[in-house]
């Protein structure tokens, strides 16, 4: 893969270069809540400027259905501009001076970023090619969308001579080290959580034979309980896959709740109850790990010296059901070698106040990492491989 210090080989002072970044950040009436990945795409940038060259950075926002002005990226460009200590204006052309930093507006209100039809695709990447000129550069640095095949992520690597950013080089470096037996440093615990089972079938898959332990937490685990054979209440189950995770069970690696603090319902004043596994009583919720399973996954990480973990332990978001993620989220600290994916499990470590720098590497692609740790292969990446 050809980085940042080979396009600075071939001398990129005033030359335009087109930046996909992952800046899907959250916000909520026009102010950006976490901005952890528009911090993540500083380095690149900063390194881009200070060599003189002129950005134009491309990047999305959620999911809007056309040309949509609350998904507009005028507050992430505000932000970076603030982070960066210069103006970040919305347009469509790179700026005129060297050093200097343009943002097009949501890539995604154009229907062909995303579209499934090849031809599309190329059409808007030729488009964006054309914006930086024959003598431009496309620099690949957004680390959460580079799974998805899309025209500013994936085609445009074609258009133009393409090099990866330092984020995604940083990022890969870390995550192969959590895939590859040859380097991985036993004992490795992978760490569970989050909303569905079936976005974490395939790490699952590919992770257990690597693993010393699998703890399961988050409304995931309920699946995996009523595996066991035990009533849910109102959890999150999915049904259809109670049949694999019988068979993850079969390992005696896989460790999941013994206690779960449930709720009637998902509020910031619920009423809780911690109740062992066995008797969630109807019409409620288990919606966080409770303390007796806290202790035995403190535990088992306390032995750890590589851990992944991907998947808030409970509904984190409300005080009521925060316990646990925070629990793990310092033993996953301690832990030599602690690697975080998933956008809300990095959300949980900023929300709850914690100490990002007393982790490893906290990643910013929740889907990304997953799939890189699948073994699958990246269309992002796959592409800055090529030539
Ligand atoms: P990540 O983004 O870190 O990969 P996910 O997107 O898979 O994590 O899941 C995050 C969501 O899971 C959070 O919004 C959290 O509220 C929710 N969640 C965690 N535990 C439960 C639970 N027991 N019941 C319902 N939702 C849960
Ligand atoms: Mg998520």
């Amino acid at each position: 893969m050809r980085t940042l210090d080979d396009l600075f080989g071939t001398g990129v002072a005033g030359r335009q270069v087109l930046v996909r970044a992952d800046l899907n950040v959250p916000i909520e009436d026009g102010a950006i809540g976490d901005d952890g990945r528009i911090r993540a795409s500083l380095p690149s940038l900063n390194r881009l400027r200070a060599h003189g060259a002129r950005l134009l950075v491309a990047a999305h926002l959620g999911r809007p259905d056309g040309r949509d002005p609350a998904m507009s990226l005028a507050p992430v460009a505000q932000r970076l501009g603030e982070l960066l200590g210069t103006e970040v204006p919305i347009s469509d052309a790179p700026p005129g001076g060297d050093g200097e930093v343009a943002m097009l507006e949501n890539i995604r209100f154009d229907p062909r970023e995303t579209s499934k039809d090849d031809a599309e695709r190329d059409a808007l990447a030729s488009e964006l090619a054309a914006l930086v000129g024959p003598d431009g550069a496309f620099v690949s640095d957004g680390f959460g969308v580079v799974h998805r095949k899309q025209a500013s992520v994936y085609d445009i690597a074609h258009k133009l001579p393409a090099y990866a950013g330092d984020l995604i080089v940083k990022e890969i470096k870390v995550l192969r080290k959590l895939a590859d037996p040859v380097v991985l440093e036993p004992p490795y615990t992978v760490l569970l959580g989050g909303s569905k089972v079936s976005d974490k079938m395939g790490v699952i898959e590919a992770l257990l034979p690597k693993v010393d332990a699998l703890l399961v937490g988050g409304g995931m685990c309920f699946t995996f309980i009523a595996a066991l054979g035990f009533e849910v209440g109102d959890s999150l189950l999915e049904p259809d896959y109670i049949e694999a995770c019988e068979r993850f069970m079969e390992t005696d690696k896989v460790l999941f709740p013994t206690d779960v603090v449930i709720a009637k319902d998902v509020s910031p004043d619920a009423e809780t109850q911690i109740v062992a596994v066995e008797s969630i009583p109807d019409g409620y919720k288990g919606l966080d790990i409770g303390p007796e399973t806290i202790s035995g996954f403190a535990e088992v990480l306390e032995f750890s010296r590589t851990v992944f973990w991907n998947g808030p332990m409970g509904v984190f978001e409300l005080p009521p059901f925060a316990a646990g993620t925070e629990a793990v989220a310092q033993a996953v600290a301690k832990v030599g070698i602690s690697v975080v994916g998933g956008g809300d499990s990095a959300a949980a470590i900023r929300q709850l106040g914690l100490d990002e720098s007393a982790y490893t590497h906290i990643s910013t692609g929740g889907g990304a990492s997953l799939e890189y740790l699948e073994g699958k292969e990246l269309p992002g990446l796959a592409v800055l491989e090529d030539e």
